[in-house]
């Protein structure tokens, strides 16, 4: 009997470097037996990390194809916590894989393990499976090939996902004109991105924001837009409450002209969301919009 491979699969890795790449993004390398056998498809590929509980008892999910179901046979409070991350660099043959964390403070499972972490100690990912050869997902930078206007906008936790895709436009042939607007704590939370001529980068501390509205809410009316096309101003919006779901709007790209990854604090998403579809009448196929965390909430994400 052959078995099939599925689409996500659980790896244990355990912490092998640290370096901090600014005030308060730290890159973690996270080596294993079996990352050769991991995958990533693009820049934004997201993957659940499993941490150790409060009394540091590492995750320890088992290696057997049935690992979601004993997962979801655990009561809520016997499950270990698992938070949403993204893959921002995979050395499969070096066995090794970087993971960007935002060190917020000891509040979360997750920010809290990254700032204690002693190298060796051990986490589970559930990340995407090399042996499957289908369409895995877990992704959702998918511009139409050769899309001539890029809008990013991002806080620090999409910034791992915005600099792999700041990258991996920098590499086309014509890479094309692009406005990213970067919200970060302060201007010590920068970092290097890549550069070409129709690329302009805002960062947008929030320690020198004047403004009423969070960084990321303002850097939308800096933001060049193209004119509304299908969508008149005043459009239907269905509802999305922030503090019990989380905000996915995805883009369905069907022509080259305007396309635009947006993604940060939940509350500052939607605002975005809202301006943009109800005040300027734009295309909500050409939007990706997502919460990436919520502000004042745990985000325990379920599988
Ligand atoms: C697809 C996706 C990809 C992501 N990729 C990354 C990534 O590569 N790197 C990364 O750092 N984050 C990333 N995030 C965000 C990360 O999952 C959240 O920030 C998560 O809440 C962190 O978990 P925690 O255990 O530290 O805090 P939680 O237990 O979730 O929250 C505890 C408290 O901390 C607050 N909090 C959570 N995050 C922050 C923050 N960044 N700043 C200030 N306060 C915060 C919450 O509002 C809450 O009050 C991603 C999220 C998604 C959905």
């Amino acid at each position: 009997m052959t078995t099939m491979a599925s689409p996500y699969r659980l790896f244990d890795l355990v912490l092998a470097r640290r370096r901090n790449l600014n005030h308060s993004l730290s890159r973690l390398t996270f080596q294993g037996p079996d990352v050769a056998r991991m995958a990533t498809h693009a820049p934004d590929q997201r993957i659940k990390i499993f941490f150790p509980d409060a009394a540091g008892r590492p995750s320890a999910l088992p290696h057997r194809p049935d690992w979601l179901a004993v997962y979801r046979a655990l009561p809520p409070q016997a499950r270990p916590s698992m938070r949403t991350y993204t893959i921002r660099h995979l050395r499969p043959q070096a066995g090794e894989v970087d993971v960007d964390f935002v060190l917020h403070g000891d509040a979360g499972p997750a920010s809290r393990w990254a700032i204690h972490a002693q190298l060796g100690d051990p986490v589970q990912f559930v990340a995407p499976n090399r042996d499957y050869d289908g369409e895995a997902g877990g992704y959702e930078w998918k511009p139409a090939p050769d899309t001539r206007h890029v809008l990013l906008i991002a806080d620090e936790t999409a910034l791992p996902a915005a600099s792999g895709i700041l990258e991996s436009l920098a590499a086309l042939p014509a890479p094309p004109a692009t406005q990213a607007f970067i919200e970060v704590g302060s201007a010590a939370d920068t970092l290097a991105l890549p550069t070409w001529p129709q690329l302009e980068v805002a960062w947008m501390p929030r320690d020198q924001h004047t403004d009423d509205r969070p960084p990321m809410v303002s850097a939308i009316h800096r933001a060049r837009l193209p004119a509304a096309k299908t969508a008149a101003a005043g459009t239907a919006l269905p509802d999305v409450d922030i503090e019990s779901q989380i905000l996915w709007d995805l883009a369905a790209p069907g022509d080259a002209g305007f396309y635009a990854w947006i993604a940060g604090e939940a509350a500052s998403v939607l605002a975005i969301r809202h301006h943009l579809v109800k005040e300027r009448g734009m295309d909500r196929r050409s939007l990706n919009l997502m919460g990436y965390w919520r502000r004042g909430r745990a985000l325990d994400d379920s599988l």
